[in-house]
């Protein structure tokens, strides 16, 4: 069991010290255990509901402490019902059944291509590689690093209808934004739909890494994390994110939602007039 108020990277680190297997990959995602559960963090292969037993709150409405099988926090990508009623509930602490021994998720693509070499890699070497890939994005705080004045990745990756995919593939095939279909990353789930890469249709929409207006702009290393540079508004920067929202449905018809918990703004979701 894990109390809300733990460093998350801390538990994480610890578990691999033990050689429990489970959450390797969720090394280096900033944040308090108490949160995970909230948008059910992931990273590199793996979410935290794959290891969640039990989730303890306090149930803001009864005015007592309950105890939470995984089934009834409903969760799902980035998302859980914590998120979607944010009053219910607040996290005390998360039970994790995690594995003894147990070999580390090599799900994520690049993540393997980086581990291909030397066998079975321990825990502790993938904790390495996941921190470095991390930091080789800016996707871990650091206070040198001007990338990493984000929220992380701002925008979800967006899971649609596979007719949907087929149009957006036809389209950048003719429009000559990729040279080939299989050139589209696209990741299936298991409910038969697709799961796109939303940093990639930014991209395809048109917006490039580094890209500015005034004090915020898109990572120079990721075109998935918003940026400031100092002094920027959070006006500024929703402003910013409506501008990408709205270039992505109108080149693909595809809806960007932003991953954030968005506080004190609302969410224009493309169609703002900042
Ligand atoms: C550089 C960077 C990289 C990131 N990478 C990832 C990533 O790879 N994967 C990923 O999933 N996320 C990622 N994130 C997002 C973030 O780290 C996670 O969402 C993390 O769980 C937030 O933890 P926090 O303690 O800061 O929560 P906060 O940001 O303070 O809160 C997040 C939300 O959860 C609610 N909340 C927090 N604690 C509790 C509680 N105990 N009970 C009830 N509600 C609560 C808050 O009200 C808020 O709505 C990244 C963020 C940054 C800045």
């Amino acid at each position: 069991m894990v109390a809300a108020g733990e460093p998350w990277d801390e538990v994480v680190a610890q578990t691999i010290q033990e050689g429990l297997a489970g959450v390797e990959c969720l090394s280096g995602i900033p944040g308090l255990a108490g949160a995970t559960p909230i948008q059910n963090v992931g990273a590199y292969g793996q979410e935290i509901s794959e290891v969640i037993t039990a989730v303890h709150v306090w149930d803001r409405r009864a005015g007592q402490r309950r105890v939470l099988t995984p089934s009834s926090c409903a969760f799902g990508y980035r998302d859980s019902a914590f998120k979607r009623d944010p009053e219910a509930a607040v996290v005390l602490a998360v039970e994790l059944q995690l594995r003894p021994g147990g070999d580390a998720t090599l799900r994520y693509a690049e993540l393997r291509r980086s581990l291909e070499q030397g066998g079975r890699p321990s825990l502790a070497r993938v904790r390495e590689h996941v921190l470095a890939l991390r930091r080789s994005k800016s996707m871990v705080l650091d206070a040198d690093d001007p990338n990493s004045r984000s929220a992380g990745s701002f925008f979800t990756n967006p899971v649609v209808a596979p007719s949907q995919v087929e149009a957006l593939v036809e389209q950048v095939v003719r429009e000559g934004v990729v040279d080939r279909a299989d050139a589209v990353p696209r990741h299936p789930t298991e409910d038969g739909r697709v799961k796109l890469p939303a940093a990639w249709l930014i991209e395809a929409a048109g917006f490039r890494k580094g890209d500015r207006r005034g004090a915020v702009g898109i990572s120079s290393r990721h075109a998935l994390a918003l940026v400031h540079h100092g002094g920027g508004r959070t006006g500024e920067l929703l402003a910013f994110a409506d501008e990408i929202t709205a270039r992505v449905r109108e080149r693909f018809g595809i809806e960007l939602q932003p991953e954030p918990v968005i506080v004190g703004e609302p969410w224009a979701g493309g169609a703002a007039k900042r």
